[in-house]
């Protein structure tokens, strides 16, 4: 069973429920790549083969919306958001130390960070959390597709509002047409993957990536994936590769 991911979520002291038995390994990963190469989906397949709690602020941020009440940093994140913009390193590496114990939970088996982080600045203040609680990656997996694949891919994508899992009107479609295979509620059309949000994100992207990638394959843990095809083909691809090829390191899903 996936945790329900309160404590990251929510931030302060809540406590996760739905926490699944140890694994054999623990696995501590960052996901890269550009808006719309299938990241968030691999994330979520990724986070039940291996066991590991599955961690975006992009899901930080949507909650927050959510929510009633919002205090003027979270009102400024949410404008930044959606304008497609990247919310300000500031306030990302402040929810980031409101949250350093889920990168120790106790009763998980590790996690994935999916779009954390973006720029440069996060990944040495990530460096730094990870320090000081004396943890280490063990890879960055960065995602690749070309950017027209992506284009095409971002016009269709939907998501439940409640549970989060990602749709594609023509490679992923739910089961019944418009609503979640699992809430039943309608899907969304995220603002910030519409047309003038999106020339935004991939400018931004472009920009921050590069140096983001030299960062990690410096230290020797940049794996590059190709993100082309079927979700399934695509994890299958991850976990054919290192560091989960060595024998007896895959958790079953
Ligand atoms: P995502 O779901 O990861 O694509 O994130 C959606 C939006 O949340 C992004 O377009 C940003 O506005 C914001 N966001 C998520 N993660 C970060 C981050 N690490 N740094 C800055 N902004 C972020």
């Amino acid at each position: 069973m996936l945790s329900d991911r309160r404590a990251w979520i929510e931030g302060r002291d809540v406590v996760c429920s739905g926490v699944a038995a140890p694994p054999r390994r623990t696995w501590r990963l960052v996901l890269l790549g550009a808006p719309g190469v299938g990241k968030g989906t691999q994330a979520e397949l990724l986070s039940q083969a291996l066991g590991v709690c599955g961690l975006s602020l992009g899901d930080v941020f949507r909650a927050a919306r959510d929510s009633t009440n919002h205090s003027p940093t979270m009102v400024t994140a949410l404008e930044h958001m959606d304008q497609g913009e990247l919310v300000p390193d500031q306030t990302v590496m402040g929810l980031l130390l409101e949250r350093r114990r889920c990168f120790k939970c106790p009763a998980r088996m590790g996690f994935l960070l999916d779009g954390f982080p973006r720029t440069l600045a996060q990944a040495e203040a990530l460096d730094r959390v990870l320090e000081r609680g004396a943890v280490g990656l063990d890879a960055v997996l960065s995602y690749e597709l070309p950017i027209d694949t992506i284009v095409a891919r971002l016009g269709g994508r939907r998501v439940c509002p409640q549970c989060k899992s990602i749709y594609h009107l023509a490679s992923r479609p739910p089961l019944r047409k418009g609503l979640c295979d699992h809430c039943n509620l309608a899907l969304e059309h995220r603002p910030d993957d519409r047309p003038q949000a999106l020339r935004t994100r991939m400018r931004i992207h472009e920009e921050n990536t590069l140096p983001l990638l030299e960062f990690y394959r410096r230290r020797g843990l940049l794996v590059s994936i190709s993100a082309d095809g079927a979700p399934e083909e695509i994890l299958k691809r991850t976990l054919d590769a290192s560091p989960f090829a060595g024998p007896g390191e895959l958790v079953a899903s």
